[in-house]
């Protein structure tokens, strides 16, 4: 399984699907792809091999956009199908999520949100995160960071997670505990990865996340890390990766 992101004035599409080539090694049953160009997202995910994917998002491929996010999967909760493929969208259709790793307590969480009047479509835990996000953000009125951080204290698990904001489209946030995170740092652009393969030929400045760390990663502005748990700031501490 691998998360791929990208930030910046490239063309994501590209970018994205790269590097969920180069993160096959780790092993998936299905891939996914989400693009944002400001007028919408546009989302493709099928059970199967990066290759499918190409084949399947053919038509979001030539989109200019300059953010995106890709998944390959590797199921846990929910048989490998297309539905259960991430990104995952909540419920308003504004967040959207790819995430490796488990939410172990997500059963309660979903019963919570089902009271609450979510609708869910797949079967994934990680469906389940999102729409929490999403509760945190409208009942609290946080910005996405903040909302992020509130449901992932109400979490048990593993998780290397991105999130975006068609509202907040300037930024994504990242975070990890128990699955790699990396984050490549480049001059007005930012590109996250479970591991730095994907972007290495882009920047050799990278950021790895450390357990219960969160980053928004916003263009044009320098990173902020910080502690889930105790919201403490954290000096990002930037590796020199070797070419
Ligand atoms: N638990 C999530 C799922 O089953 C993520 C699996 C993964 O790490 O790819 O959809």
């Amino acid at each position: 399984c691998g998360i791929v992101g990208y930030i910046g004035y490239r063309e994501a599409y590209p970018i994205v699907i790269k590097g969920l080539k180069r993160l096959e090694y780790r092993g998936y049953d299905s891939a996914g792809i989400m693009l944002f160009d400001g007028n919408g997202l546009k989302v493709s995910k099928t059970k199967g091999k990066v290759s499918d994917l190409e084949e399947k998002s053919k038509d979001i491929a030539t989109s200019k956009a300059v953010i995106g996010m890709g998944h390959t999967r590797w199921a846990t909760h929910g048989v490998p199908n297309d539905v259960n493929s991430h990104p995952h969208l909540s419920n308003s259709g504004k967040l959207a999520i790819i995430h490796n790793g488990i939410i172990e307590n997500y059963e309660p969480l979903k019963k919570e949100l089902i009271n609450r009047g979510y609708v869910f479509k797949s079967d994934t835990d990680t469906e389940v995160l999102v729409n929490l996000i999403e509760e945190v953000q409208k009942k609290e009125n946080f910005k996405l960071g903040k909302a992020v951080q509130v449901a992932l204290n109400q979490v048990v698990g593993a998780y290397a997670i991105c999130v975006f904001d068609v509202d907040k489209p300037d930024e994504i946030v990242v975070a990890r505990l128990g699955s790699p995170l990396a984050i490549g740092v480049g001059k007005d652009e930012f590109f996250i990865a479970s591991d730095a393969s994907p972007f290495i030929e882009y920047t050799s400045n990278a950021i790895y996340l450390e357990d219960e760390e969160m980053a928004i990663v916003r263009q044009h502005k320098p990173l902020k890390i910080r502690k889930i748990k105790d919201d403490s700031l954290v000096d990002p501490y930037i590796q020199e990766l070797q070419m």
